[in-house]
């Protein structure tokens, strides 16, 4: 049984405590080879590594100190953690519409305990509102929590049941649905329910942080004021993804759930759409639709939920010398599908054809997307490309990598036994997937200290 005087440790950091006589909520002074260090130890959550004792120093920031650079732990104190956030009840309101707030986990989900630097759940709407009291204002919320995990930790599974819920929420008549997500993959599980909850008649919007609440930079309570009021009276029925826009906290942007994808790892900033620009600004008092051809919200209460996902199914990212037993091993474990980010216009090298070959012949449908991200599988431009076409690769136009490989389990899992129809499926633009053409003004990289873009920053960003 775990002690919980040791809350989270174990191997030879739960030895060194034990030596030096130090539980959790001890304040000490470590003396290790990097220099001394004073702070409060915190528990850890049971699948961290065994390796480190975590300090909460006084500066506020956290320090992991690996075992074996420890050699001294004097206890100077000892200050336990609150647990709790007080609750409030969630006042509401019968002229407001209602949203219904899906938890499945992530940086969200959490709030540090502002003493100790513990990562604590919050999740009722009475905690939200003690520590969101805004969100009042745009709806009357219920809040169900569905999984705690990180999103590393989301999959097909967890997938199905967001969808199944969604459909209940929607059809229980609430006028938008939220998903508190970890931003990591929060891409994936967007594309997934874009594919699975079929013509929405209310937004469904997925929101994250990327810095946690305890933190003054925090983005957590703006996504989820803006993401609510985006899901509460926003115009557009369709899976969402709601972060910040730009790097200050000016306003939030919608990107649409087949568009998006997670590009920087730890700027607020990070979720971008591409190949295409984002559906809608948000900031306090309005929604500012950047694009007209969006799926309205409608009033009546038709969803179809679309469930399904096989697993037998990959991505495969490749590299120059890839070689073929790569592609060979998947074939030999049975898989049924593999989705290939190629180089270029989408390409792969000779070496590989072969099992590409070999493939084929076993049944095994092989697509093609982009490592760009940017821009069209162009296949016929040279020779590479139309050999490849030659060997039964399919081109996915737009589609980007990862959204190709949830489409591809969840085509699978609605059509186990009919190749032909899955092969359609993943050629049909459903949910914004595929598209006729990019903006031109779409693509942009901010390249830092170079003149045109510091000019353009100036005139825009007053
Ligand atoms: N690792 C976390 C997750 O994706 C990060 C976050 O929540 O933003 O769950």
């Amino acid at each position: 049984m775990s002690d919980h005087r040791y809350k989270g440790y174990r191997g030879p950091t739960l030895e060194l405590m034990k030596r030096f006589g130090i539980t959790v909520w001890c304040e000490v002074r470590a003396e290790t080879t990097r220099g001394e260090f004073r702070g409060l130890v915190l528990p850890r959550s049971e699948t961290s590594d065994p390796d480190h004792l975590v300090l909460k120093l006084d500066s506020g920031y956290n320090v992991g100190l690996r075992h074996d650079t420890v050699e001294g732990l004097q206890k100077t104190g000892y200050r336990e953690a609150r647990y709790k956030i007080p609750e409030q009840e969630f006042p509401t309101d019968d002229g407001k519409p209602a949203v219904k707030l899906f938890g499945t986990g992530g940086t969200i989900a959490s709030r540090l305990d502002y003493r100790t630097g513990a990562v604590i759940p919050a999740f009722s709407p009475g905690e939200l509102y003690g520590s969101v009291p805004e969100l009042a204002d745009i709806c009357n919320l219920e809040t169900e929590k569905l999984f705690g995990v990180f999103s590393e930790n989301m999959g097909p599974e967890q997938y199905l049941v967001l969808a199944e819920k969604t459909g209940e929420a929607i059809r229980e008549g609430y006028d938008g649905v939220v998903i508190g997500h970890g931003t990591d993959t929060m891409h994936h599980t967007a594309a997934a329910l874009s594919f699975m909850v079929q013509r929405p008649p209310v937004p469904v919007v997925m929101v994250g942080s990327q810095r946690s609440s305890d933190r003054p930079s925090s983005d957590a309570a703006q996504n989820l004021i803006h993401a609510t009021g985006a899901a509460a009276s926003g115009p557009i029925a369709e899976v969402m993804v709601c972060m910040f826009g730009p790097t200050s906290a000016r306003y939030n942007l919608l990107h649409r759930g087949t568009r998006v994808r997670k590009m920087h790892s730890s700027y607020r900033s990070t979720f971008r759409t591409l190949g295409d620009i984002p559906l809608a600004m948000v900031d306090h008092d309005r929604i500012t639709p950047l694009k007209d051809d969006f799926l309205p919200r409608r009033d009546d209460r038709r969803v179809e939920i679309r469930a399904a996902f096989d697993e037998r199914v990959t991505l495969v990212y490749y590299y120059p010398n890839m070689h073929p037993d790569i592609v060979d091993a998947l074939v030999d474990r049975g898989y049924k599908g593999i989705v290939i980010a190629g180089t270029g216009l989408g390409h792969v090298n000779r070496a590989i054809y072969p099992a590409l070959e070999r493939a084929r012949d076993a049944g095994v449908q092989i697509y093609m997307t982009l490592q760009t991200l940017w821009g069209f599988v162009q296949m016929q431009v040279y020779e590479t490309g139309r050999e490849i076409l030659g060997l039964g690769v399919v081109p996915l136009s737009n589609m980007l990598p990862e959204v190709a490989y949830v489409k591809l389990g969840w085509a699978f899992g609605l059509h186990p036994d009919d190749p032909d129809a899955v092969r359609r499926l993943m050629t049909t633009s459903i949910a914004g997937e595929i598209t006729d053409r990019e903006p031109h003004d779409g693509y942009l990289v901010f390249q830092g200290g170079v003149p045109e873009i510091r000019d353009l920053l100036e005139k825009v960003w007053k």
